[in-house]
């Protein structure tokens, strides 16, 4: 096994050990693809499984960055350690974005507490269900309390967002039309907790009436969840210390009830799942690059063989 600074043990001790450096580069290493990534995750899994991890969606502009930026600092007073992983689904390239890292956390930047990373995923094969968990993996693994992962960018993201999160905070806002909206587009279906932001403004109180009985009329069996509505203003901090006591009040809830398991076992699924079809598609192309297929594709043509049995073949092929 290769040694040095690039050797994955090495990096995953180094990373454990608060080094920021490293935990960087091994959450390039799953942007990358990195063909070391098979060692990194063994490495890794074994510390894994720590911190609770908080999805943050909701429309562009409701004050996502705002909030992960104000929940950050409220989860450091009592000196908690936080990952921040912001995705951007829509952006092919992580130059833009890292340069957004240093604009967009700016409060954060030097804190040696606090790691923050954002990701482009769109490109990949498998895109959000394989690298975020990986990256999330990575900050876990280093030792985070918190990981808090923010959708950047205009995206079908929300619900990917909140199958991989332990608790999925949905962002409203007045003004935005967003009480009314939310019912169509399902958002009332992920969320664990909801923060009506911008309740400086007006219309809030009203968006946090619709959205309290739109919570009640849902069916809940008993002892079930029902997500709370914390109002926010993030700009100032306002609400937060509200928001991130019902993260922890709804994570004590995921661990009582099992849910907590039940989520993390589907999210692996989910990620075996992406990496099993990547690897199948990766022998498939090597299969039907083939010869085999043309010749396959002959002898139907020549009435010889029909095309059930010729796929068989071919996927007998693949499998070997
Ligand atoms: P995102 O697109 O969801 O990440 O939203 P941003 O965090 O970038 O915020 C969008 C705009 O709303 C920015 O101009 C923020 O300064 C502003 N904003 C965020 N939170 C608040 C708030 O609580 N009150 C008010 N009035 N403006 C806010």
């Amino acid at each position: 096994m290769k040694k040095g600074p690039e050797d994955p043990t090495d990096l995953v001790a180094r990373a454990r050990a608060g080094e920021a450096r490293a935990v960087a580069r091994l959450v390039s290493m799953v942007e990358d693809g990195s063909p070391q990534l098979r060692e990194v995750m063994a490495a890794l899994v074994p510390h894994a499984g720590h911190a609770h991890v908080v999805g943050i969606t909701g429309s562009p502009g409701v004050g996502k960055s705002t909030t992960t930026n104000a929940l950050v600092t409220e989860l450091r007073k009592p000196r908690r350690r936080v990952g921040v992983l912001a995705v951007d689904p829509s952006s092919p390239f992580s130059g833009g974005a890292l340069l957004g890292d240093r604009v967009r956390m700016q409060d954060h930047a030097t804190d040696p507490g606090v790691y923050i990373r954002s990701m482009a995923s769109r490109g990949h094969l498998g895109g959000l269900s394989w690298t975020t968990p990986q990256a999330l993996r990575v900050l876990d693994a280093a030792g985070c309390d918190v990981v808090v992962v923010e959708t950047v960018g205009v995206g079908q993201s929300e619900v990917e967002i909140a199958g991989l999160a332990d608790t999925t905070v949905v962002l409203m806002a007045p003004g935005a039309g967003d009480g009314i909206q939310a019912a169509k587009a399902g958002i009332l279906e992920i969320g664990d907790v909801y923060a009506v932001n911008k309740a400086d403004r007006d219309g809030a109180e009203q968006v946090r009436r619709e959205l309290r009985s739109a919570i009640a009329l849902g069916d809940r069996p008993e002892g079930a969840w029902k997500p709370p509505v914390v109002m926010t203003v993030a700009q100032s901090g306002r609400g937060l210390d509200e928001l991130a006591r019902e993260l922890d009040r709804h994570r004590a809830w995921l661990e009582e009830t099992g849910e907590l398991l039940r989520r993390r076992t589907r999210r692996a699924r989910e990620e075996i799942e992406a990496i099993a079809v990547a690897a199948l598609r990766t022998r498939w192309e090597d299969v039907s690059s083939h010869d085999g297929l043309d010749a396959l594709a002959e002898a139907v043509v020549a009435g010889a063989k029909d095309p059930y049995a010729a796929a068989d073949e071919l996927v007998a092929t693949a499998g070997s």
